[in-house]
């Protein structure tokens, strides 16, 4: 069996587990192995996803499961990110359960509504889009962090539910993404397909030094997200050493800064994030 979910494509035989651990080839299909499972549920300030022009000041109801399809070197998240069900300790849980609680936030804490995030999200869509129609139904926001390396087809079923998204654009190119395991077309054709759909799309660089901390690189950065607006918030944020990558320094809150006055000439809002 193939998985269509992102462009890893795994190959699976009968029982076996997706590369991103949250898939799994079962009776002659290729299921979401951790459909209803959560590993983290917090009420997060909104700024944290991070999400700037999106109900600021609010909290929203955030949850995440365990599973990614990329392996980013310096994952922060790599204790859920990284792993399957029997590496990780989970709760199992249900879309109307959750959105109870984010109702019920809503009305003590004001909670904008249901963050999918910490994990990678797409990996497990159809979990996320059956919560998103229960917290639509209840009026309540959507919100989907993402690295975007997933199916089109995927993304055009979830952005009708969707109300604001926080996109990794991590490198400028393939030869970035080639080190994290992941896809630059797919990211990029996540971030035009969401803006595109009316989703409110901001979008993260993490600069990581000696890989994607050139001018040159975060101007290829702006510059694609320029072409799709010049009104997409950008998020240049500062590294720290983490799982796999602990030989390179924090990255000086000096680079961070310059990288966002170089972004800032392609793109009206931008920020910079961890200094
Ligand atoms: S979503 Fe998971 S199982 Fe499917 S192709 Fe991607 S890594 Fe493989």
């Amino acid at each position: 069996m193939i998985c269509e979910v992102c462009p890893r494509h795994c190959r699976l035989q009968e029982g076996q587990l997706g590369a991103c651990r949250a898939r799994r080839a079962e009776s002659g299909k290729v299921v979401c192995a951790n459909y209803g499972k959560i590993t983290s549920l917090a009420l997060d300030p909104i700024e944290k996803k991070p999400l700037a022009f999106f109900r600021p000041g609010r909290p929203v109801l955030s949850i995440g499961s365990f599973g990614c399809n990329l392996r980013c070197p310096f994952c922060q998240n790599h204790g859920i990110s990284q792993v399957g069900a029997e590496e990780s300790e989970w709760t199992e849980t249900t879309p109307a359960a959750l959105a109870d609680l984010a109702e019920k936030l809503a009305k003590e804490r004001g909670n904008v509504g249901l963050a999918y995030t910490y994990n990678e999200p797409l990996v497990g869509w159809e979990f996320v889009r059956d919560c998103a129609k229960e917290i639509r139904a209840r009026g309540l926001a959507n919100v989907l962090v993402s690295n975007g390396v997933a199916a089109q087809a995927v993304v055009a079923e979830l952005a009708p539910l969707l109300d604001a998204a926080n996109i990794d654009l991590k490198g400028p190119d393939q030869a970035f993404y080639d080190w994290v395991g992941g896809d630059f077309g797919a990211a990029c054709a996540t971030i035009r397909a969401l803006h595109e759909a009316g989703v409110h799309v901001e979008a993260t660089t993490l600069v990581v030094p000696g890989r994607n901390d050139r001018d040159e690189d975060v101007d290829a950065v702006a510059g694609f997200l320029a072409s799709v607006s010049p009104d997409i918030p950008l998020h240049v944020t500062r590294f720290f050493p983490r799982w796999r990558f602990l030989d390179a320094d924090p990255t000086p809150v000096a680079t961070v800064r310059r990288l966002a006055d170089v972004a800032r000439r392609r793109l009206r809002r931008v920020l910079v994030g961890n200094c």
